[in-house]
């Protein structure tokens, strides 16, 4: 087990509870906590209860008294917190109760306890803004740890091991009980989210009684089965990658993918241990296009990596250029304690990392303003994330939460967040787009 913070977890009651336990669970997992099969280990136990009847509210009074005898720190939701009393008079030690459907209350709770692991860009999976429950409306979904690969500039392979995927018949329980429990758009994470099933040589499960193998494109066809979005995250870009467009296209999935590239330079990607054939990726990237003309495309470079000459991010410049990548993030080249990159020659000054990060995002924001500006006078749907007094902020199945664009509405409705919306977009800047409801 790793130094993360673990949690114990013990969930009492109906499906409805366990919905409500599978959304907490994803969620701390998300924020990088680890669940303790055990009391010991657990740095603060949560006890899901149910208070249904009688006999189940000894059950759940139980389960609390044993959870503080052997481990002490205690953490109560579930349907008995809606009368706190009845907890708190026979338990007084518990240090929060919340009631039914109440993840917020129940993971912010946790993080009092026990704060999670610090962000780490080079190891996190969920963007540090999202270190907090999601809303409601949309969640994460893992479905692998580890990684097969060998970037040197990149210790997850010794901190999490090799890939490990969960068996498809668990992701799509997962993923089904947050549909259930109101869950919008399902945000599919890994380190290496087109590996999926390779280590368990995509070996056969089960889901809705019937059997499902564990590979990529199952993965994706089961999940745009579901009632929500689905958006892929952290694509390698291996060349099966080529089978879901056409998914995209029919809209099973969103037409959205977010493939780190790192860099495009053949010198730098193999010093990266990365796949060295930019040419080849340009030829998929436009036939990607043509099989799914609305394509998003997300990726993250890295700039200054040991050895980057001038000419090498000039390639990358021509890459962004040519292939128009619609959102990119950009890394400066930060030494990470244990990276093989770290023995690397030739070092690239402060100086010229920030120059070379400037003059490629100046790049990107001309594209994503160009291309945003395209969309003015389309009608699309949109997914609201919030309203901020009058304004509601909306995304559109370009835009993932957090990292992306937003789409601002005007409009005197009523509005909930949760709600799809058609929309006429009437406005764009670099990133956002604006709209009438
Ligand atoms: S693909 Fe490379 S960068 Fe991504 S987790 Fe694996 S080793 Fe790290």
């Amino acid at each position: 087990m790793s130094d993360n913070p673990k949690v114990g977890f013990i969930s009492l009651g109906c499906p409805k509870a366990l919905v409500d336990s599978e959304r907490i669970l994803t969620q701390l997992r998300c924020d990088g906590y680890e669940i303790s099969p055990n009391y010991d280990n657990a740095d603060v136990v949560v006890v899901n209860t149910c208070g249904f009847i009688d006999s189940a509210k000894a059950e759940s009074l139980a389960a609390i008294g044993e959870a503080l005898k052997e481990n002490g720190k205690v953490i109560v939701t579930g349907c008995m917190g809606h009368n706190p009393q009845e907890i708190t008079e026979v338990h007084p030690q518990v240090l929060a109760v919340s009631g039914p459907q109440q993840y917020e209350q129940v993971v912010n709770a946790v993080h009092d306890v026990v704060s999670p692991p610090a962000h780490d860009p080079y190891i996190d999976l969920v963007p540090a803004q999202g270190i907090k429950l999601t809303p409601r409306h949309y969640a994460y979904l893992k479905i692998s740890e580890g990684c097969n690969h060998n970037c040197t500039f990149c210790i997850i392979p010794d901190l999490r091991g090799k890939l490990v995927s969960r068996p498809l018949g668990e992701v799509m329980a997962e993923a089904e009980g947050l549909v259930r429990s109101g869950v919008k758009e399902l945000l599919v994470v890994s380190q290496d989210t087109s590996a999926y099933g390779i280590d368990s040589k995509f070996g056969l499960g089960f889901w809705g009684g019937r059997p499902v193998k564990t590979d990529f494109y199952s993965l994706v066809k089961h999940l745009g089965e579901l009632e929500a979005w689905i958006r892929l995250h952290y694509i390698y870009p291996y060349p099966h990658v080529d089978k879901i467009l056409p998914m995209m296209a029919e809209g099973h999935i969103l037409p959205y993918l977010d493939i780190p590239f790192q860099h495009a330079s053949h010198t730098v990607l193999k010093s990266m241990r990365r796949p060295a054939h930019a040419e080849k990726v340009i030829n998929r990237i436009h036939k990607w296009r043509e099989v799914c003309p609305d394509l998003t495309i997300r990726s993250t470079f890295i700039v200054g990596f040991p050895g980057e000459t001038e000419q090498d991010f000039e390639t990358l410049l021509d890459f962004v250029k040519e292939t128009r990548i619609d959102r990119v993030g950009c890394f400066k080249y930060s030494p990470v304690d244990g990276a093989k990159a770290n023995a690397l020659d030739n070092h690239v000054p402060n100086e010229v990392m920030d120059e070379r990060w400037d003059r490629l995002m100046e790049v990107q924001q001309k594209i994503s303003a160009e291309k945003l500006q395209t969309k003015v006078g389309q009608k699309m749907t949109v997914l609201v994330d919030e309203i901020d007094d009058a304004r509601v902020i909306a995304r559109s199945p370009a835009d993932a939460p957090e990292i992306d664009g937003r789409v601002l509405i005007t409009t005197g409705e009523e509005i909930e967040p949760g709600e799809f919306l058609e929309v006429t977009i009437t406005g764009a800047d670099e990133y956002d787009l604006y709209a009438e409801f």
